[in-house]
């Protein structure tokens, strides 16, 4: 699905020799949550001290053999089965080798030309509540390498192997990301499927989900040709940006790296295929090496491992443990409690919201919830910076409060107050309408001693209203100060309207 013309043309640069577009795809390393390494028996886990979590496998004592972690296998099938992928039945881990010193072995073990998954994609949704796929490539298996430590000491550097030999996805996307935006908002997607199939924890800040950046730029219409003939010579050379683990950078990185190559092709250069590092306090990115090959890994099949052959019946077994995934639990929400595509989104974009709804939504005006849950409470709860596991109100005060303005009891407006109340931890909303008398004024006698009161002291108003009937929102907004926003506004307006001939 290519864009319509009006979405292609609101992504375009404006160059001083034309207009530019971006093409960007991208290279997700997503740690796999497991107890323990891809291939040894050492345990996974952050915080611990330094070499505390290596095994004689990890450190590459020689000798020592991998053994492959049969539960990371299974979170990559799961993960596959995510994306809507391929599992392919027979996949291979390969040696890709180069020096350096947070890599004892030498080389990483991670697949090649077999990956265990191949093509799938993702259904992305856009601010504006558009859609567009990202296709998947592929996604292998790989071992991650440790950390090297400089800032410990002016003249020693540190190697800490705790991270060496975590199993790692690398999940590679087609160049199908056209701007910044929809970079993001794939990652995002991205990130929330794996966090509902428990296979990655997401947490960028921890740099377990990481991304390479693959950015490069075309004349209009180039990227449509790529895509009818498939052909990568439509497209520009491409620049890499290592390791970017948060959506902010992301977002800078691809702007400043569309800039840069543009000014470069107009100023009459070619633009280098390298591997680039974003540099956050600059801004800017900046070459680190210029790219390597897959020949210059020399990758062969290690030897140290069988291929690796997955059987129809395990597939079936991990796709039967499925949870409903986002676009389901989407489609679900819109069609079951006849929500907004956008409000949909909003709630199904964390697990744990999507069944806070679904607790508070049981028998209940269901648009209602939903405005109550995004509108009040996920605003108080990002504001206060809290997780909706740990919201001071639980779904079945939220449905309570819902439930007493269907049944007239409160107005909407004293229902703000009470939910303060209840976010404040004065009780259920039951509770705290009593305890502050808060009980909408239904009585229509006392209402319309009230109307009788305004009307006296306000004959030129009275007379203003018969010719401008606009003006009765000012008695409305009276009445509901002198009954303290207790009146039922459905019942003040009746009366007025009545009392006032409009
Ligand atoms: P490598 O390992 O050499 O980086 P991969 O095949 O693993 O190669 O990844 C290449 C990535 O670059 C893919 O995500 C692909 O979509 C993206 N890509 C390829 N060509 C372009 C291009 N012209 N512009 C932007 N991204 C591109
Ligand atoms: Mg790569």
């Amino acid at each position: 699905m290519t864009d319509t013309v009006a979405e292609r043309e609101s992504k375009q640069i404006q160059g001083r020799t034309g207009l530019w577009e971006i093409v960007i795809g991208l290279e997700v390393h997503a740690q796999v949550s497991s107890k323990s390494k891809l291939f040894s028996g050492a345990a996974v886990g952050f915080g611990a001290g330094p070499n505390e979590q290596v095994s004689l496998v990890d450190a590459a004592m020689p000798g020592m053999l991998p053994v492959l972690n049969r539960f990371c296998v299974e979170q990559a099938v799961r993960t596959g089965l995510g994306l809507k992928a391929q599992i392919n039945r027979k996949s291979r881990f390969a040696r890709k080798n180069y020096f350096y010193a947070d890599l004892p072995q030498g080389y990483q073990i991670s697949q090649f030309d077999e990956p265990i998954v191949g093509e799938g994609e993702v259904e992305v949704e856009r601010e504006d509540g558009s859609f567009f796929t990202v296709r998947i490539e592929r996604l292998h298996l790989e071992q991650d390498a440790g950390k090297l430590i400089h800032d410990l000491s002016p003249t020693e550097s540190f190697v800490d192997l705790n991270r060496a030999g975590t199993a790692l996805m690398e999940i590679v996307s087609r160049p199908d990301m056209r701007s910044a935006e929809e970079a993001t908002a794939y990652v995002q997607k991205l990130r929330t499927i794996l966090i509902y199939l428990g296979t990655c924890d997401g947490d960028m800040e921890k740099g377990n989900l990481r991304a390479d950046v693959n950015v490069s730029v075309c004349r209009p219409g180039d990227y449509e040709k790529y895509r009818e003939t498939g052909s990568f010579k439509h497209l520009g050379t491409r620049c890499e940006i290592k390791n970017v683990n948060s959506f902010r950078f992301m977002r800078a990185a691809v702007e400043y790296e569309a800039r840069r190559q543009i000014e470069i092709i107009e100023d009459g250069g070619k633009v280098l295929q390298e591997t680039r590092l974003f540099d956050p306090t600059k801004g800017e990115t900046r070459s680190m090496r210029s790219k390597e090959e897959a020949h210059d890994y020399r990758y062969f099949p290690d030897p140290d491992l069988l291929p690796l052959v997955v059987e129809d019946a395990w597939i079936e077994e991990i796709k039967k443990s499925l949870p409903e995934l986002p676009d389901d639990k989407r489609r679900r929400f819109m069609s079951q409690y006849g929500l907004s595509s956008y409000d949909a989104n909003v709630l199904i974009s964390e697990q744990a919201r999507a069944d806070f709804y679904e607790k508070a939504a049981v028998g209940r005006d269901a648009k209602l919830v939903a405005n109550w849950t995004t509108n009040e409470l996920l605003a108080r709860l990002t504001k206060d910076g809290h997780d909706i596991e740990d919201s001071p109100v639980p779904p079945e005060h939220i449905a309570e409060l819902v439930a007493l303005i269907e049944d007239g009891t409160i107005s909407s407006k004293i229902a703000k107050q009470v939910f303060d109340y209840v976010w404040a931890g004065e009780g259920s909303p039951k509770a705290v309408v009593e305890k502050h008398g808060l009980v909408q004024v239904t009585d229509t006698g006392a209402i319309e001693a009230a109307i009788d009161q305004i009307m006296a002291a306000n004959p030129d108003k009275v007379e203003a209203v018969k010719d401008k009937p606009q003006a009765l929102g000012w008695f409305v907004g009276q009445v509901m100060k002198a009954t303290g926003g207790k009146a039922n506004p459905a019942a003040v307006n009746d009366i007025l309207k009545a009392k006032l001939g409009v």
